[in-house]
């Protein structure tokens, strides 16, 4: 008989990890047992931070920390200022005016009327959230952890979210070169992903097979595919021209695959200004469908995530599991990901991609060599299991008056 559902436990990711892993882990959560965490972010699904917030709260349950996830609420006007801020943030201008201030800040404060934090350790993702911390009392440490690349960020923005940033204890970021000038101790962590989710988890033949007949997806030629929120940070018009060079020298249908999160209001429009581009070999979708994520990684010749800012790339992470052949974009974290011409291509320019793109699918050994070299570097480096740890050292290490120990 066929098992009921069953929430993954830490116990399962020994074939991926190691026991000796796993034993340090379950050591290391003995001590924080009971401890009552709060993560607070602004979309349930459609990017990068919900995708981390739904196997890591449900492990550190697992491992009996009791972890709850709150989402903020807000309108389509607060969301979109803090999309402008996040574009902002990754170094766009702003008009910050004092009516975006006042909509910013008293969406939070009903936010933080509703939402009641009074837990050991509170994590706040993302700008949307952060003036949360101006109206609790402290019981134990709020963390900010903020997953944009924040390497060179619009000044007034900045100066005006950093009076936010060091009421906190403490600061997480995805790469050392985004740390900023401020007074909180910051640490870095990068993303992970989880094998077991529908996402990454294997899949038959017939189960990819479905998915893409579902959307009338042609799999005569190989298929070259992007799949990323439609922002314009993803560059899926420069994809779109990269594929019109390529399929110049070589056969092959492009799939942009996108979805539209709760918390970003400019998804509908870019994706509608693409539409235009579409043709028979051009294929756009814009559908919230995990599963065809995962079929669509597997089922490429070659992935690409032309990103121009990424604070880190978690569909990269997720293609290279897959033992894809990626092309990224070489900014952010995805630099940091590929190591250019071994387990993938790091690319800087329309022209770039389209060799890279006509070079793949033209060489099905190099894919399969670069593709197995990437899944073992996610195996190592990008497991679930690994931040896992990371968030379980952090909280060990704060002192009782919420100080930082660096260890
Ligand atoms: N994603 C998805 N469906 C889509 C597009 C994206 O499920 O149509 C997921 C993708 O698989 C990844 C996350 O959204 O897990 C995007 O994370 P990433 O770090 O790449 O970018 P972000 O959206 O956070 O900027």
């Amino acid at each position: 008989m066929d098992k009921p559902h069953q929430i993954v436990s830490l116990e399962q990711y020994e074939p991926y990890i190691g026991a000796e892993t796993i034993d340090r882990i379950l050591e290391k959560s003995r001590k924080l047992r009971d401890l009552h965490v709060a993560h607070v972010n602004s979309t349930y699904y459609g990017g990068g931070v919900a995708e981390i917030l739904s196997p890591l709260t449900l492990l550190l349950n697992n491992i009996g920390i009791r972890t709850g996830w709150r989402i903020i609420q807000g309108s389509p006007d607060f969301f979109s200022i803090t999309k402008k801020m996040h574009n902002a943030l990754q170094g766009d201008k702003i008009n910050l005016s004092d009516l975006k201030k006042r909509i910013y800040e008293e969406v939070i404060e009903e936010n933080a009327i509703r939402n009641h934090l009074y837990h050991d350790i509170v994590v706040i993702h993302d700008p949307q959230p952060l003036p949360l911390i101006d109206h609790f009392r402290k019981r134990g440490p709020w963390i900010w952890r903020c997953h944009l690349d924040l390497s060179s960020p619009n000044q007034e923005l900045w100066n005006y979210l950093r009076k936010f940033v060091e009421k906190f204890d403490a600061v997480i970021l995805t790469l050392k070169e985004y740390a900023r000038k401020i007074d909180t101790p910051q640490v870095y962590f990068r993303p992970a992903i989880d094998p077991f989710s529908i996402k990454n988890r294997e899949l038959s033949e017939e189960e990819m097979q479905d998915r893409l007949d579902h959307y009338g997806i042609p799999t005569d030629l190989p298929l070259v595919v992007q799949i990323s929120r439609f922002d314009r940070w993803k560059d899926p018009e420069g994809v779109i021209k990269a594929f019109e060079l390529a399929r110049k020298k070589v056969d092959c249908t492009l799939v942009l695959l996108g979805n539209v999160a709760t918390d970003d209001p400019e998804g509908h429009q870019v994706y509608e200004s693409l539409l235009k581009l579409r043709d028979e070999r051009i294929i756009m979708l814009s559908h919230q469908d995990t599963a065809l994520v995962n079929a669509l990684q597997r089922k490429a010749a070659v992935v690409v995530q032309k990103s121009l800012r990424e604070g880190f790339g978690l569909t990269v992470t997720e293609a290279m599991w897959k033992g894809a052949a990626v092309i990224g974009g070489k900014v952010g974290g995805i630099k940091h990901q590929i190591e250019d011409g071994e387990n993938g291509f790091l690319v800087s320019s329309v022209e770039e991609t389209a060799e890279r793109i006509v070079t793949l699918v033209k060489d099905e050994k190099l894919r399969r060599s670069m593709g197995k070299k990437a899944r073992e570097s996610v195996r190592k480096q990008y497991l679930i299991t690994r931040l896992l740890e990371q968030y379980l050292d952090l909280f060990a290490s704060f002192e009782a008056n919420f100080r930082l120990v660096k260890k």
